[in-house]
């Protein structure tokens, strides 16, 4: 039961919200007066039912969709940008990058993982956006980065782990002349 009299919970809707008359069922309301509450994160409305004319109030609140880590040993706990950037941090020690890119990766990672709209996602499948990103900006650390979280037993990954880098820059190379050639001067002559 809400505590606050006459008045009720909305949730968004995409976008549109309805909201029925507490007393009479009916869908129309105006509204009377708008306010944010509780730091701008609440909004309060008061409203008017078009038929019955009886005022009451709703208190909208952005609804962020839950999202849940399933860590490797299958314990579930609730999604941590700081842990990112924490381990970010960490493998990005003593090296020329700025906070702000480390910041930006997690930010993204979680944009990212949000977006999809999903209520779970693995650790794993975090570890592995997060390394996407990293391997671009920064070798040193993507390496590091993976061997805490790949967890490497022995130096023989860790080399594994930079061959597998070598081998991909290649390919990324590759592609990039191949795409680059079609759009070259004698193709447009031919
Ligand atoms: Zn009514």
């Amino acid at each position: 039961m809400n505590p606050r009299a006459n008045s009720c919970w909305v949730r968004p809707l995409r976008g549109r919200i309805d909201v029925r008359c507490p007393f009479c069922d009916y869908e129309e309301t105006k509204v009377l007066d708008s306010r944010p509450v509780e730091e701008g994160t609440v909004i309060r409305r008061r409203r008017e039912c078009q038929r019955c004319s009886r005022r009451f109030t709703t208190y909208e609140r952005v609804e962020m969709t839950p999202l849940m880590v399933i860590k490797r040993d299958g314990r579930r706990e609730p999604f941590n940008r700081n842990k990112i950037l924490q381990g970010l941090i960490r493998a990005a020690q003593k090296r020329p990058i700025p906070m702000e890119a480390l910041e930006q990766i997690a930010f993204e990672v979680e944009r990212e993982f949000r977006d999809r709209g999903e209520q779970e996602v693995t650790s794993l499948a975090i570890g592995e956006a997060v390394m996407e990103r990293l391997r671009k900006l920064d070798e040193v650390a993507y390496v590091r980065f993976a061997s805490v979280y790949r967890r490497f037993a022995d130096a023989d990954s860790v080399i594994e782990a930079i061959e597998e880098l070598r081998a991909r820059k290649r390919r990324e190379e590759e592609l990039r002349t191949q795409v680059l050639l079609p759009l070259g001067d004698d193709h447009n002559k031919a």
